[in-house]
């Protein structure tokens, strides 16, 4: 984690959970070298007029630039992708590579992918999940996968179970509350079944459950690998690119930081793997705040409110809504 963000976030008292949170926020900055440090990412996190914190660009940025990458805090393949994609960074596997009989088996695409995931499969691997992933199955739901990965990274010690909470939660409804007392039953009850002490489970309360949900619920993107080389997706200043079906979910800290916008300066694009890169589609000056859209822009005004109202809470009073286009 480079200092720049260190700072950013301290200026915003945003740092509330010791520094399991900040080193687990990285972006392409965090990979520079004493010898060959690159400049920071063109942006500062800051205090909008209406919608709260939002991203600023701190110097001109070009259409096409590539403004930085993030690395999730958390991430889990859908159901239908678990054999055909690598269960931790989300990059397609080589047909020759793929484990379709076992249900038990898991992928990854590399070594590194491996290692980074031993952690949290170690614990992963002590229980049966075959009862939690049927009921998701089975109520087509995707983010208990989530929260259960990120359960297991809590307890391998990796990630604090505050790591979350920096970031805006949904309000639950009554309705979601009784569901989700199911769901962290389950929880609790296959680490249970297996040798995980109840001493760092602690953590795993209907409270933290119910937190945590809230924050993926409103802060989870779905992942949709681009079609295209890199070298295409960087230089297009489109705002869609065409995408093939998503092969997962993840939840990052800077890129939830974004406010919407029905036409947005920046977009996110995940080329090969669940790290998503952050493009400008047009010229931006400095000072201006950076904003994406969170739905398909290419639906009409009324469409656009109802779902970012039912969604994510708001009304949309970005200048294209404005001008009722
Ligand atoms: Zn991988
Ligand atoms: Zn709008």
């Amino acid at each position: 984690m480079s200092r720049f963000w260190a700072l950013q976030l301290r200026k915003l008292h945003l740092h509330r959970s010791p520094v399991a949170t900040l080193s687990s926020f990285s972006t392409s900055a965090s990979h520079s070298t004493a010898t060959t440090r690159p400049s920071p990412p063109p942006i500062r996190v800051g205090l909008t007029e209406h919608a709260g914190r939002g991203v600023f660009a701190s110097r001109p940025i070009a259409a096409g630039q590539l403004i930085h990458t993030a690395q999730p805090i958390v991430s889990h393949p859908s159901l239908s992708s678990i054999h055909t994609v690598c269960y931790f960074c989300l990059r397609k596997l080589p047909s020759s590579a793929r484990s379709f009989q076992a249900s038990q088996t898991v992928s990854f695409c590399s070594e590194q992918c491996e290692q980074q995931s031993k952690k949290f499969y170690d614990v992963e691997k002590k229980a049966d999940w075959s009862r939690f992933n049927e009921y998701c199955r089975l109520q087509g739901l995707k983010y208990p996968l989530l929260v259960k990965r990120l359960a297991c990274q809590v307890i391998s010690g990796n990630v604090s179970s505050d790591v979350l909470d920096i970031l805006q939660p949904e309000i639950s409804s009554s309705d979601r509350i009784s569901k989700m007392k199911k769901e962290v039953a389950l929880l609790k009850s296959t680490f249970e079944d297996s040798d995980i002490g109840n001493e760092q489970m602690a953590f795993l309360t209907e409270e933290w459950y119910a937190g945590v949900l809230a924050r993926i619920r409103i802060n989870a993107f779905r992942i949709e690998l681009a079609v295209g080389s890199y070298e295409d997706l960087l230089s297009l200043a489109a705002a869609s690119v065409e995408a093939e079906a998503a092969v997962g979910n993840a939840v990052y800290v800077l890129p939830s930081l974004y406010n919407h916008d029905c036409d947005p300066n920046v977009n996110i694009v995940w080329i090969d793997n669940v790290d998503a890169k952050i493009k400008a589609l047009r010229d931006i000056e400095e000072g201006e705040e950076l904003r994406i859209c969170y739905i398909d822009a290419s639906m009409d005004y009324k469409a656009r409110q109802t779902i970012l109202y039912e969604g994510f809470g708001f009304r949309c009073n970005c200048q294209r809504c404005m001008s009722n286009d």
